[in-house]
């Protein structure tokens, strides 16, 4: 344990932010990573409590109070070795996880929870700035190839784990960079893509080879799913992949987003959020995107309050838009959480993101009911959005009369999630789905994310459906030991 009464004598410490007028004016990272003595301060809070309820509450079970001990009493590298045991990508959370380890700290049931995601960036960062992340080659080669299908976080996370147990891995992709959500989903202000870069190079080190723009299976012609990013001038045949590797892990995400079947949807000006997004990734990345969906100077309406909704609000200002404002269906959270009712499990509380702050006005409970087109030389065009307030009576959503609303609209994005994985991708191997629409295959130690199909494996978004970077590096990690089990009739590789 660090100080003993460190928790008694230190407040939590935020992160610093860049000042909203200077931030919205580019597309870089803003948030300023605690200093070591700040962090040294951070790990001083940890009470080291008997039962570790961070490490539970954290979907890698990060072993968070041995390295916030470590970094207290300044044993960087030994914090470092302590973190990368369970996590394969902590600078990728330690900037966009929400940290479910901090709503289940200790201290959090009375006072302010550990600042454990900061001490996670501040360690990771440190490790890359000395030099002490480097390439770890397994000493021996099995044999056996497995080819992952999907580059975001659950296929690198499982990609590297399976070289490091010795397997020759090739990592297909359709995009032509490698990262899923990670590189074309969170923007670069949230996340800077030479993160992804630098672990590339890394496993590339290791022995993964990276294969862009090439399509496994089949895609649809059709429908919201042919909508998704894909820049493939290669398609390989399921058949090929089952015949030439010895164990297929699909781990190609959930991209179909949710529609809005409203009169008006077709009109100009109403995009997916992942529409929008990926295209001003490009274009921060250096691509041309010809005809980029751009707010600048108009009314926006991003529809649907989560993450999603939150980054095109933080694109939508920093491409100057007139005016943003958030639609969500759900009634306005309370402002804090009822922690005896809550701890040590997510509670449900208003969430203001860095996004929120630099501009936006929110919504809530209100559905849309109409988009509604403009007239003379704006015909076809999106004008405006008719919208009505909503309640929740027995658990049914009704409208309030009377609360009938015409809002202002140049561009309307849809944000509200993903239904699942595209069309085309599962069946051309022949995996069945579950209730949901995802990869069906259970996570139990003995047999887990296996499918119906012999040698193949589902992780991450594929098979639990929307979620988040954390676990989808823990499916990744926990299939790459079932893959190497089934290959090698046991592991060494932790779950
Ligand atoms: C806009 C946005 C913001 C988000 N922000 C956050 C956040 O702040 N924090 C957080 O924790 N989570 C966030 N998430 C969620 C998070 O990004 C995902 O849960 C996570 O990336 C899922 O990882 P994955 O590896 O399962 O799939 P993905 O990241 O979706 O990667 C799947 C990859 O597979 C590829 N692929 C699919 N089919 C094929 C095929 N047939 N052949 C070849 N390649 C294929 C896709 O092109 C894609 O690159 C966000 C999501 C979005 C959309
Ligand atoms: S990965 Fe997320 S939940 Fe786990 S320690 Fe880091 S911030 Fe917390």
């Amino acid at each position: 344990m660090g100080k003993v009464t460190g928790f008694l004598e230190f407040e939590r410490l935020e992160e610093g932010y860049e000042p909203v007028p200077a931030r919205v004016k580019n597309w870089k990272e803003f948030v300023i990573t605690l200093a070591e003595d700040q962090a040294k301060v951070q790990g001083a809070r940890c009470m080291d409590c008997g039962t570790p309820f961070c490490s539970s509450g954290c979907p890698v079970n990060n072993i968070i109070p041995d390295f916030n001990d470590l970094v207290y009493r300044g044993d960087w590298q030994s914090a470092l070795e302590v973190l990368q045991q369970t996590n394969n990508f902590p600078e990728f959370t330690g900037r966009v996880c929400p940290a479910p380890c901090e709503a289940a700290c200790t201290l959090n049931v009375n006072d302010d929870p550990v600042g454990i995601k900061s001490i996670e960036h501040a360690i990771i960062d440190r490790g890359w700035m000395e030099g002490w992340v480097t390439p770890q080659p397994p000493r021996s080669k099995t044999g056996k190839k497995v080819a992952v299908v999907g580059s975001g976080p659950a296929g690198l996370a499982a990609a590297q784990q399976l070289a490091r147990a010795g397997h020759a891995v090739t990592v297909f992709e359709k995009n032509s960079r490698i990262g899923g959500l990670l590189r074309y989903g969170i923007p670069d202000f949230k996340m800077e893509k030479t993160h992804i870069d630098r672990r590339i190079a890394q496993m590339q080190a290791e022995g993964v080879v990276f294969r862009t723009g090439v399509l496994v299976g089949a895609w649809p012609a059709d429908g919201p799913g042919s909508k998704v990013t894909n820049d493939a001038s290669q398609t390989i045949a399921a058949e090929r992949l089952m015949a030439d590797f010895d164990a297929v892990l699909l781990s190609g995400g959930s991209e179909v987003s949710r529609d809005l079947p409203v009169p008006g949807r077709d009109l100009d000006g109403v995009h997916f959020a992942m529409e929008f997004l990926p295209q001003q990734n490009k274009v921060v990345a250096g691509d041309k995107v010809k005809g980029q969906i751009k707010a600048t100077g108009k009314h926006v309406i991003v529809i649907g309050g989560g993450d999603t909704g939150s980054d095109c609000v933080g694109t939508s200002n920093r491409h100057g838009a007139a005016s943003v404002t958030q639609f969500e269906l759900m009634p306005m959270p309370p402002d804090e959480e009822n922690k005896p009712l809550t701890w040590p499990y997510w509670p449900t509380k208003l969430r203001t993101s860095s996004s929120h702050e630099e501009g936006c006005q929110r919504e809530f409970a209100i559905a849309t009911k109409e988009l509604v087109g403009g007239t003379g030389k704006d015909k076809g065009k999106v004008g405006a959005l008719k919208t009505v307030h909503v309640e929740w009576q027995g658990g049914k959503m009704v409208e309030v009369p009377g609360t009938e609303k015409e809002y202002k609209a140049d561009l309307v994005l849809l944000a509200m999630g993903f239904t699942a994985p595209v069309a085309g991708v599962l069946e051309a191997f022949g995996v069945e789905r579950d209730a949901r629409g995802n990869a069906r295959a259970h996570t139990e130690a003995q047999g887990g994310y296996r499918t119906n199909v012999g040698k193949v494996f589902a992780a991450g978004d594929m098979r639990r459906g929307q979620s988040l970077v954390v676990w989808a590096i823990r499916e990744g990690r926990q299939a790459a030991r079932a893959v190497d089990e089934y290959l090698m009739g046991a592991s060494t590789l932790p779950r």
